[in-house]
């Protein structure tokens, strides 16, 4: 079995950066990622709020530039599917993949989460086919068509103002009268002529024959529904923690967040969680960097009291 200093689950950004660090304290450092480097920021078009880049940068380009420079200084990078982990407590700590089983002196996790689903009819029949939860892979097969874009913070406004650029128009649908997004997005939301808002709304089904068509939504001020024609819908409604594969090992919050104190140390000695898995995570970019950089310091402490 091949053993690590350090091994890492989840390649984003907090990942990354973890990797980064305890690489360049020559620590042996293996990093696992099941889907693709740089986690959210691959799938995030334009990236405004991360210091350093004044006219902001492609997310895509960002994750890639992250990934080159952690594996620079010597990072072991795997794509493999983590399926479960133990022996959290024994000095050496086991990461079962789908391809092998390896040892970690201690174990770092950053495994964000994934898109949640609105859980309607039609939703899971029309992904695909209309219903998608990636404006930037999905966006173009919406050029010059009428979308939706369910959700009212960020991701909905920042993905919503990607799509507008592509599509004919774009109507934000969200269930309060006051959006979550930051104002800055708001005031740009709000100016761009090919953006709509149905406030006070949910969409309760998605229909069509075959490919989406239109979406039924509910008016919650009125209780009216309607069917409101659509060709695409983008759902940004938040995102579930990846924390399954722990089975409950670790202390967790209702929505599996892993608890943590402010050095990113879990309950366990030399286990750290850090990123958007962990509870309280701002979950931007800069804090998950931050979050990963912590985690990496505090596994190299850890391993320097316990060589
Ligand atoms: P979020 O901030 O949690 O917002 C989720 C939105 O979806 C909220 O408006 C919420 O409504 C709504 N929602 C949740 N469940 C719903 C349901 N079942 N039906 C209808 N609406 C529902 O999630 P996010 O926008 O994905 O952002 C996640 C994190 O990434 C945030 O910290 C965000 O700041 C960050 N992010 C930042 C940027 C950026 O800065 N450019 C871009 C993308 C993401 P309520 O408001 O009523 O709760």
């Amino acid at each position: 079995m091949e053993e690590f200093d350090v091994i890492i689950i989840g390649g984003g950004a907090a990942g990354l950066s973890a990797g980064l660090y305890t690489t360049r304290a020559m620590m042996k450092t293996l990093i696992i990622e099941s889907m693709g480097w740089g986690g959210q920021i691959a799938l995030t078009d334009e990236i405004e709020n991360y210091p350093g880049f004044p006219e902001g940068i492609k997310g895509p380009q960002l994750a890639v530039l992250m990934e080159q420079q952690t594996l620079r200084f010597g990072a072991d990078m795997r794509i493999d599917e983590v399926t479960a982990v133990e022996n959290l407590d024994a000095p050496l700590k086991l990461v079962h993949t789908s391809e092998a089983t390896y040892a970690g002196r201690t174990l770092i996790v950053c495994t964000g989460g994934a898109h949640r689903k609105l859980g309607i009819p039609g939703e899971d029949e029309f992904s695909g086919k209309g219903v998608s939860y990636c404006a930037v892979c999905d966006g173009n097969f919406f050029r010059g068509q009428d979308v939706v874009v369910v959700g009212g913070g960020d991701a909905a406004l920042d993905e919503g103002g990607y799509l507008s650029g592509i599509v004919n128009k774009v109507t934000v649908i969200h269930r309060r009268d006051q959006l979550r997004a930051s104002k800055i997005l708001q005031h740009r939301s709000f100016a761009n002529p090919k953006m709509d808002f149905l406030l006070s709304h949910v969409v309760e089904e998605v229909r069509g024959n075959g490919m989406m068509e239109r979406v039924l939504v509910r008016d919650l001020k009125s209780n009216n529904t309607f069917e409101y024609p659509s060709t695409g819908a983008f759902i940004y409604i938040g995102f579930e923690s990846n924390s399954g594969f722990l089975a409950g090992l670790l202390p967790t919050d209702e929505t599996g967040h892993i608890k943590t104190n402010i050095r990113m140390e879990t309950v366990v000695p030399g286990v750290y969680a850090c990123g958007d898995i962990r509870v309280d995570s701002d979950r931007q970019l800069g804090n998950g960097v931050g979050d990963g950089i912590s985690a990496a310091l505090a596994a190299y402490r850890y391993v320097s009291e316990h060589a």
